[in-house]
């Protein structure tokens, strides 16, 4: 099906950037449309999720109801289950990875791994995509590189002091009994309690106050499963809610934390800074409109800057509802894709058919206005 020219240049209709779980997502349903597409992966499938801290673990929940018409929530297509394949309800980064190359072997994705995006331009009716290797060309991108890869270390003045949660092998090779974790969402409370199961003591500063912070949406509030492991382990956090930090110094071999109410914590080792992530999106933030960080996008989540050019990934944004978790963004692949199967001219009747699946079983999402619900109770 694809396009396997050998040439320097190569052409495909659509390059998907990115082979992670959006990236695989969308492709499997390209790849059922019978679509001419190209993944490009500048190291290798689910490479984000081998990067993950050792003892990290999905925080939401994995579970075989595919057969009624429930989906594992962290399943990328219908019919696939990371639950199935892993046995296991809360998987590492590095198995649901391994969920991730299972499904693309069994899809027979078209994959180019090792493969660094450097830039994209659009001439005329199609991108130049400029890589570590080759120049490739294609009508449409979609953009799915995700975040993980590019950390946010800026939040506060000596970030670059401090080690980024994303940038943790195992919280056990932290040395030292006294340990500061800054930010306290879902990667400060997990790097907390990872830090206090291998025996230290936490500092965890919150600038907000989330412990409390109560919300049926899960991109706002923190998980059932962090709250479960938090009570096991609470007594040896020194949680600060409200508590923003402003700079790290470090002075006399020590860090030195100051926060806005001008409290100084010092700990003999590299505070952990969980602020939380750029975007990918700074690679083509050209490309994009942008509106409190997160780009303007189409009902069909097309750049509104540029035709052709689309988004798929936990960086989509509509209204108020985030979609950064897999239970969510998946439900966007089909939207995507029917239309590139429009676009291509695609007969009617066979993108109904493939699409079915995905309809019948959430994950097909085209009236945004359902995100917008508190729960009753
Ligand atoms: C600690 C933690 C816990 C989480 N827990 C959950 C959870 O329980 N449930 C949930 O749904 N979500 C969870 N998330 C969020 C989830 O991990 C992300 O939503 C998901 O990884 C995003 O997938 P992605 O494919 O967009 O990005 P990624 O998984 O980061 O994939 C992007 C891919 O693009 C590649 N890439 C990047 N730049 C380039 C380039 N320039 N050229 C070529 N390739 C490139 C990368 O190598 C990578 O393979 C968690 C995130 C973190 C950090």
């Amino acid at each position: 099906m694809a396009n396997l020219n050998t040439s320097l240049n190569k052409s495909f209709d659509i390059i998907i950037v990115g082979a992670g779980a959006a990236g695989i997502g969308i492709s499997i349903l390209l790849q059922k449309l019978n679509l001419n597409y190209l993944i490009l992966e500048k190291n290798t499938v689910g490479s984000s999720f081998k990067k993950w801290p050792k003892e990290t673990k999905f925080i939401s929940p994995s579970f075989t109801g595919n057969f009624f018409n429930a989906p594992d929530l962290n399943a990328i297509t219908p019919d696939t289950s990371p639950a199935f394949d892993l046995l296991t309800e809360h998987p590492t980064g590095n198995e649901y990875a391994h969920y991730l190359e299972i499904v693309s072997k069994h899809f027979q994705l078209n994959i180019e791994t090792n493969v660094d995006v450097k830039s994209i331009l659009k001439q005329n009716d199609s991108f130049r995509i400029e890589t570590n290797d080759k120049t490739y060309s294609s009508k449409y991108v979609i953009w799915a590189a995700g975040e993980y890869q590019y950390p946010k270390s800026d939040s506060f003045i000596g970030g670059h002091l401090c080690t980024h949660y994303s940038e943790v092998n195992s919280f056990d090779d932290i040395i030292g009994k006294n340990s500061v974790v800054i930010g306290a969402y879902e990667s400060g409370f997990d790097a907390a309690i990872n830090l206090v199961n291998s025996g230290k003591q936490v500092s965890l500063l919150d600038n907000f106050q989330y412990l409390e912070f109560i919300e049926s949406d899960s991109s706002y509030s923190l998980s059932p499963f962090t709250r479960d492991r938090l009570k096991d382990v609470f007594e040896n956090i020194d949680y600060n809610p409200d508590t923003r930090v402003t700079k790290v110094e470090y002075i006399n071999a020590k860090y030195q934390v100051t926060t806005n109410d001008g409290q100084v914590i010092t700990s003999d080792d590299e505070p952990i800074n969980c602020t939380g992530f750029d975007t990918s999106l700074k690679l083509v933030e050209k490309l994009f409109e942008f509106e409190d960080d997160y780009p303007i996008l189409t009902q069909c989540d097309e750049s509104t800057k540029t035709p052709n050019l689309f988004l798929v990934g936990p960086q989509v944004r509509h209204g108020t509802a985030l979609f950064c978790f897999i239970y969510k963004y998946r439900q966007r692949f089909a939207i995507v894709a029917e239309e590139l199967a429009k676009r291509n001219n695609l007969i009617e009747e066979d993108i109904e058919e493939t699409l079915n699946d995905y309809k019948n079983n959430n994950f097909y999402l085209s009236d945004l206005s359902c995100c917008d619900d508190e729960c009753i109770c």
